[in-house]
């Protein structure tokens, strides 16, 4: 993707210029910003924030106003074996097009922390990816559909994403943190999600029952509250309430496992036909379905396989309008394992890779045919003031840093590099201000997003081999 907006904004405030209408061709104006662009009120990002009664006005729409369209094709496999899968596509949906490859830029609680969601959109994030299970407990899914929806809520007018707080739920549930890691682990066992009274979820054949993590009520999750909650937010595209396992789990029970969150993905679909006829007055928002199946080749291809075909019990006609790639996926099986999904999935259909933003990863995924992906990591690294480069990771707080009088990446071209020196934000750091996390965010954030630009650009033009190597080479010489 390229922000034309960008090149232009660097050097400008990267702030809201409130009450203006922007001209910056932010992705394809979606219908209800048509509407108000025709009208008096401003548009685009830089549009106040919206009145929720108008929200509550827009046209209705249907399945047709989303769409997946691809514009080129690899011409080779990733890894040297098999049938190329990459590819260059654009997404279409009511709140406009995302051109994919594409790193979407996580906003967990409707905000992409330390960070103006206008200036998520001047270093080209095409959209943010939201979570279900947060805020419904803060500050309640039905307080955000009463304020027109995540979008409106937070002034973002471009697509948005919600994921279903299924792995929320699950890592929750498990109780500590490091079974979700994606390292390989000799041990299994299903204790890390077996009866166990200190864990905050417990999962069922219905649903999963979890304390709140903020006061320790107590809620449900079931497929359908999971659909309801996702309507209220409103997001463009969202996903299946699934469960997510880990590496530790056994192979007994990753097949139960699978065979559940296939039981839910279809009270999903009826849920979400049954939301989406009540709401008719809401943009059309699509339903991805979450393939997992561990490192299982036969459960990942018989998930991806069952999926692709499901329909509602009910709602015979409803199906997924994409496919979410999750759980447990061992770094040096991140190819294969997506390669086995998207070679059973339709390929008319985008596919989202939840959880990866690592260069090499990155690569890799986009050969095996993944679409979208999001992380937490650029943003959350750096507000640790750890920093990506062409040449590899840089600590900001590092005495190395204290007198570079230059950007942090010269070949950088964020707002933060074209500004600011190394020196000024090693300062930041040290004296522990806010700005830090601002400025380092930015450059993250924007290193990744224009990383997963230049790959498109490669697949369109055919040289993704090439950029893959100069790359990763670059990298691996740090
Ligand atoms: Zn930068």
């Amino acid at each position: 993707m390229t922000n034309p907006g960008r090149g232009a904004n660097r050097s400008g405030t990267p702030g809201v210029s409130p009450g203006t209408t922007c001209s910056r061709p932010f992705p394809a104006l979606p219908a209800d910003c048509r509407e108000w662009a025709s009208g008096t009120r401003s548009c685009c990002l830089n549009r106040r924030v919206t009145d929720p009664a108008d929200a509550r006005d827009l046209p209705s729409s249907s399945p047709a106003d989303f769409s997946f369209e691809i514009e080129q094709r690899l011409e080779t496999a990733g890894d040297g074996e098999g049938a190329p899968l990459g590819r260059a596509g654009v997404i279409r949906t009511p709140h406009g097009d995302i051109e994919t490859p594409a790193f979407i830029p996580v906003g967990t609680k409707a905000t992409v922390k330390a960070m103006l969601p206008e200036t998520v959109a001047d270093l080209g994030g095409q959209a943010v990816l939201a979570n279900a299970y947060h805020l419904f407990l803060q500050p309640g899914s039905d307080l955000i559909d009463e304020a027109g929806g995540l979008g409106t809520f937070m002034n973002w007018s471009g697509p948005t994403f919600t994921d279903s707080g299924g792995f929320q739920v699950m890592s929750l549930g498990v109780g500590f943190k490091k079974v979700i890691s994606m390292e390989e682990n000799a041990y299994q066992s299903d204790e890390v999600i077996a009866e166990n009274k200190e864990r905050l979820a417990h999962v069922d054949e219905d649903g999963v029952t979890f304390k709140s993590f903020l006061n320790g009520d107590r809620h449900r999750f079931t497929p359908e509250v999971s659909m309801q909650i996702q309507h209220q937010l409103g997001a463009d595209i969202i996903f299946a309430f699934d469960e997510c396992t880990t590496l530790l789990n056994t192979r007994r029970y990753q097949e139960d496992s699978v065979a559940r969150t296939e039981r839910w993905a279809v009270r999903c679909l009826d849920e979400h036909a049954r939301q989406t006829e009540a709401r008719p007055h809401r943009p059309y928002q699509a339903l991805f379905g979450v393939v997992q199946g561990a490192q299982y080749e036969d459960l990942r291809r018989r998930a991806a396989r069952g999926l692709a075909e499901l329909t509602g019990d009910e709602a015979r006609d409803q199906r997924f309008d994409g496919f979410g790639i999750g759980g447990a996926l061992e770094k040096s099986q991140l190819g294969t394992i997506v390669g086995w999904v998207n070679e059973e999935l339709p390929e008319d259909k985008p596919r989202h890779l939840l959880g990866i933003s690592e260069p090499e990863d990155l690569f890799v995924a986009i050969a095996a045919g993944a679409d979208t992906f999001d992380c937490v990591a650029p943003s959350r690294q750096a507000r640790g003031g750890t920093m990506y480069s062409s040449s590899g990771r840089i600590n900001a707080k590092a005495a190395t840093q204290r007198r570079r009088f230059e950007p942090l990446d010269p070949e950088c071209d964020c707002y933060t590099c074209a500004n600011y020196t190394a020196a000024y934000l090693h300062h930041l750091f040290k004296a522990k201000e806010m700005l830090a996390s601002t400025l380092a965010t930015i450059h993250n954030e924007r290193y990744i997003v224009r990383l997963v630009e230049r790959i498109r650009a490669s697949i369109v033009d055919g040289t993704f081999a090439e950029l893959r190597e100069e790359t990763l080479g670059r990298l691996a010489r740090r």
